[in-house]
């Protein structure tokens, strides 16, 4: 099939389905719905990204991208997604890379935690947690966190020290959770407990509620902006109904692990439009700014610039797009996790390498907050959150080898 042209037509700006490219994986769908999630970005996102960066997104944006039939596009219609027939996991790349467009301040960040909050809930929740709590996320009402990390416990999920104790029909849970995003917005948290002995076996996923007297939640400044509200939790004596158990006591580990794959290939495809935009940005400064009476362009150390963000953005898409294949063919979610672990540190250390010498070309211009590089200074400081959350870049090499060593 070929695709026709969409966005920008600078080679390697747009992933190569949209420059006229053949691709396996996207079909009339996915071009539909890539049309309606860009128009988004540029009509009411953008116009008011600087704005929201210094003053935070408003929440009411997660109910209008699922009007628009964005945000829903994840999720099963039987908990008030908004799937078309030939819904499979390229639509929610799309959704993720186009999003990232927007060029950096995770406005809408709150809408992928959603989606890595929710998963235990739909698989292990009871009937009546999946009542109160996935229409009202899934259609932008209302918000859910994923409560995991603590202060001395984040790569170490197995050693976490929150505690609930049983006492009668309800746990009483004590302890604290750092880093976590979105914890302003939250409605709801997917939060990891010890209901049982130490490690992995003694874990339970519980849900919290904001109401619940002794939840105490408050903002954590960032190196990166206010559109990402990440938070500090303290938990005090907080009451929560034994039904709020999502699946059963001690089982949260398994259920927390089977998240991590879809979370990562989620950051992968931000992290692989973030460092295009640094190329996009690149290439465009660099054909206009004039040194030494050329343009940056026939400077052939710039040319090599360009060309290493381009090969390695290039690489990272088709990597990208190999592992979400393998979600489409249900492949078992066991199997994923060395490929998923292998996917998000090739995505980090791309952006990474991508901001760096978009940086360069951008010079002076990259280090002020305002002008043509403003893009690039702000997601030269984001690139840390994509090399540390969700699995550090150091735990999943590990991981992905680990696993082969049966360690
Ligand atoms: C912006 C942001 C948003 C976040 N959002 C959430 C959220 O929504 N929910 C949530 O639960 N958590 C969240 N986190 C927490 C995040 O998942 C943890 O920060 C991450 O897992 C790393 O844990 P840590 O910071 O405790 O580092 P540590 O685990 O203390 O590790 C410190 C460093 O040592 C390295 N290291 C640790 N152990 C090993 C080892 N065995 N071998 C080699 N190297 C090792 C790590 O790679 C890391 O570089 C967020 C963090 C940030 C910064």
């Amino acid at each position: 099939m070929t695709s026709e042209r969409f966005g920008e037509q600078i080679p390697f700006c747009e992933p190569h389905w949209y420059q006229g490219g053949y691709s396996p994986y996207y079909n009339d769908g996915h071009k539909k719905f890539r049309a309606v999630v860009r128009k988004f970005v540029e009509d009411e996102i953008k116009p008011n990204l600087d704005k929201w960066i210094k003053e935070g997104y408003p929440v009411e944006l997660h109910k209008r991208s699922y009007e628009l039939g964005i945000q829903g596009i994840i999720y099963p219609n039987e908990h008030g997604g908004t799937q078309p027939k030939d819904y499979d996991i390229f639509y929610e790349l799309v959704m993720c890379d186009e999003l990232a467009r927007a060029g950096g301040g995770n406005v809408l960040g709150q809408s992928g935690i959603n989606s890595m909050a929710l998963p235990p809930i739909m698989i292990a929740g009871s009937a009546e947690i999946k009542k109160k709590v996935l229409r009202d996320v899934i259609s932008g009402e209302k918000n859910i966190c994923l409560a995991i990390s603590e202060p001395t416990a984040g790569s170490d999920v197995a050693n976490i020290r929150t505690t609930a104790v049983r006492q009668g029909d309800h746990y009483v849970v004590n302890g604290t959770k750092k880093w976590i995003t979105g914890g302003l917005f939250g409605d709801f948290f997917t939060t990891a407990v010890r209901t049982g002995g130490e490690g992995a076996g003694g874990i339970s996923l519980l849900l919290l509620e904001k109401n619940m007297p002794g939840v105490n939640v408050r903002k954590m400044e960032t190196q990166f902006d206010n559109s990402h509200n990440t938070t500090f939790i303290n938990l005090e004596d907080v009451r929560v109904p034994v039904s709020n158990l999502i699946g059963t006591e001690n089982a949260g580990f398994k259920l927390i692990m089977h998240n991590f794959n879809h979370e990562r290939l989620v950051l992968a495809a931000g992290a692989c439009r973030a460092a295009r935009l640094c190329y996009e940005q690149s290439i465009k400064y660099a054909l206009q700014r004039t040194t030494f009476n050329k343009r940056l362009i026939e400077h052939q150390i710039i040319r090599m610039k360009l060309a290493e963000m381009a090969r390695l953005i290039e690489a990272l898409q088709d990597n990208l797009d190999r592992v979400a294949f393998q979600f489409k063919c249900n492949i078992p979610q066991q199997k994923l996790g060395g490929p998923c672990a292998l996917l998000k540190v090739n995505a980090s250390k791309t952006f990474e390498f991508c901001a760096r010498e978009a940086s360069q070309i951008f010079g002076g211009n990259s280090i002020v907050k305002e002008g043509k590089g403003k893009v690039i200074e702000r997601l030269y400081r984001e690139v840390r959150s994509a090399a540390i959350p969700g699995g550090s870049e150091e735990i999943l090499l590990d991981l992905s080898i680990r696993q082969i060593a049966k360690l």
